[in-house]
């Protein structure tokens, strides 16, 4: 059909686009609440929102959603415009929930005077329980029947600072019958005496969700309101409330499933668990599933964009793979990423037939497809370094690499051949002495031998540098499955491995912070940009160069 593979939020757009519902406009928001960095759950909600944007000629707002003085900061509005900018995205507008107060306040005075809000005088719990749940009938408030000028009377007062936090609160007067508790008289309207990074100390009065984001997403002229699933038995609120206060156009609320993402933990209350019990070195902790955390571990913009496009939309909820993630970044470094050679447990290796003191550079291609990467040139010597794990005394059958008489090729130099070991005291392996044939260099023997392993390598000159190998940060498939346990039980006690004394091919000495590169046979790497300094450079592990979990 003409809708074939179509999200089900294209398919409403174009038919929208059809009917002419928003007079063929689309425009749509992202909407963070301040309180911590995004996620890559984050992520899927940028890229859907945006995009269609982008796609269908409409416009998307970036709005802070800040009505919650408690949780919310100015250093958090930072993140998210960088992380939102780094992932290839653009506001039409930036705006504030709390810029809209004002007209806020106005909305509710009006739903007062209109009979359909009232100054509610229980405490939080009690309202609770008057409220019910979904197998207890609700109960009216005591105060329900105040008279719209006692209403009017007492919400300015609330306003003016006149009572403490939890004396009264507003509520919309909807029906303490429903089937649905969200109508029963939900609060929109709470009193809290606390500074705003936005609006400091200007109001102590503050709208809850309901209330703020339906008008707020009117006032900007939404036409589409893309939230998650959990919403969906709000939507009722959100048209209650629109229809009650909007003349003219209005925005529709639409749901599709979050993303569930296996390894890790999403609420931003949880990471915010992990940054302040100091249990990662900050929000971008490289391991962390933020978009500052992937950005630092070395993800693209375009693997995560990717990524979101692979997930899909859709209206039931599932579990998405850690390993879909590392494709899309494989890929995309693959594609992209120079090579280079770095050793992470060095062993020597002597070519006893080598001239001693000679030196001579060789060509390496940069990249294996892309002869435009072009080529450097990497120093070979009578010394140099192989990494320890390639090297068995007494290897067991099937392994290709280095062992005592069999021969290898290291990578763009030569056909060396172990002729003997040496060890120390203890009998661990310190050095291996070899032998090269000349006649081998680039690679390829002219007699038409061939051996079975290629070897990554360095010379001995080659400088250190700091290394750092990630894991998943859990070791549970779903840390917060269980609502009685600790997720933080299951972090991944071998998530982070720090190689301080890795030798690396000369030319990575000055690689430039935020390169990327592959590391034959390692993976794909990410110069740190934080602790990385010139000519001392730190190398993020982004991702293997095979899905080492793979069964
Ligand atoms: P968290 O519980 O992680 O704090 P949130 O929904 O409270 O998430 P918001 O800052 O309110 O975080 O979210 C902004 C937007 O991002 C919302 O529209 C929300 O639906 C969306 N979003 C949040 N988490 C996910 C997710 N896991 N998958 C898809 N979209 C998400
Ligand atoms: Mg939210
Ligand atoms: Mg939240």
């Amino acid at each position: 059909s003409e809708t074939q593979g179509q999200n089900f939020l294209q398919e409403i757009i174009e038919e929208d686009k059809k009917t002419g519902k928003h007079g063929g406009r689309v425009h749509t928001r992202f909407p963070p609440e301040p309180n911590g960095y995004l996620h890559i759950g984050h992520a899927k909600s940028i890229c859907l929102n945006f995009g269609l944007a982008q796609q269908y000629g409409g416009k998307c707002n970036l709005r802070l959603d800040d009505t919650n003085p408690l949780t919310e900061d100015t250093d958090y509005v930072q993140s998210i415009e960088r992380d939102v900018k780094w992932l290839g995205f653009d506001w039409a507008g930036k705006y504030f929930a709390s810029d809209y107060f004002d007209k806020l306040y106005d909305f509710a005075v009006e739903l007062i005077k209109q009979g359909k809000a009232y100054v509610c005088s229980l405490t939080a719990d009690e309202i609770s329980q008057y409220r019910g749940d979904f197998n207890t009938p609700g109960r009216d408030s005591p105060y329900r029947n105040r008279s719209v000028e006692e209403n009017l009377d007492l919400f300015s007062r609330m306003k003016a600072g006149e009572f403490p936090d939890g004396a009264h609160t507003l509520r919309a007067k909807i029906d303490m019958t429903s089937p649905n508790p969200v109508l029963r008289d939900p609060p929109i309207y709470r009193i809290r005496h606390a500074h705003h990074h936005n609006t400091g100390d200007k109001w102590c009065i503050y709208p809850l969700y309901d209330f703020a984001h339906c008008l707020s997403d009117s006032i900007e002229g939404i036409t589409h309101s893309i939230c998650t699933l959990e919403f969906e038995n709000r939507r009722v609120l959100y048209d209650w409330i629109v229809d009650n206060l909007i003349k003219g156009g209005r925005p529709y609320q639409y749901e599709f499933a979050r993303l569930k993402l296996t390894y890790t933990v999403m609420s931003k209350r949880k990471l915010l668990q992990l940054v302040t019990e100091k249990l990662v070195s900050g929000w971008d902790d490289p391991r962390m599933l933020t978009i500052s955390g992937l950005r630092r571990r070395g993800c693209t913009p375009v693997a995560l964009r990717d990524f979101a496009t692979r997930i899909g939309v859709s209206k039931t909820d599932s579990w998405i793979d850690m390993s879909v993630l590392e494709l899309c970044i494989r890929e995309d470094l693959n594609e992209h990423a120079p090579r280079a050679m770095a050793v992470l447990k060095p062993l020597k290796v002597v070519i006893e037939n080598y001239p001693e003191g000679k030196t001579e550079q060789l060509d390496v291609a940069n990249h294996p497809q892309k002869a435009e990467l072009g080529t450097r040139q990497v120093p070979f010597s009578r010394e140099l370094y192989i990494e320890a794990d390639d090297f068995m005394e007494t290897p067991p059958k099937g392994f290709f690499r280095l062992s005592p008489g069999k021969e290898v090729r290291l990578r763009s130099a030569y056909f060396i051949k172990c002729e003997s070991v040496i060890k120390d005291d203890k009998g661990n392996v310190v050095e291996l002495r070899c032998t090269y044939d000349p006649a081998t260099r680039g690679g390829d023997s002219p007699d038409g031998r061939k051996v079975k392993g290629t070897l990554h390598w360095v010379p001995a000159s080659a400088p250190t540098a700091e290394v750092r190998l990630y894991d998943r940060l859990f070791s549970a498939e779903q840390p917060d499955k269980d609502k009685d346990k600790d997720f933080k039980q299951f972090l991944n006690p071998n998530s982070l491995e720090v190689i301080r004394d890795a030798r690396v091919e000369p030319m990575l000495a000055d690689a430039a912070a935020e390169s990327r590169f592959q590391f034959e046979r390692l993976g794909y790497f990410y110069v740190d940009p934080k602790d990385s300094q010139p000519g001392k450079p730190v190398f993020n592990r982004t991702v293997t160069l095979k899905d080492s979990w793979a069964k």
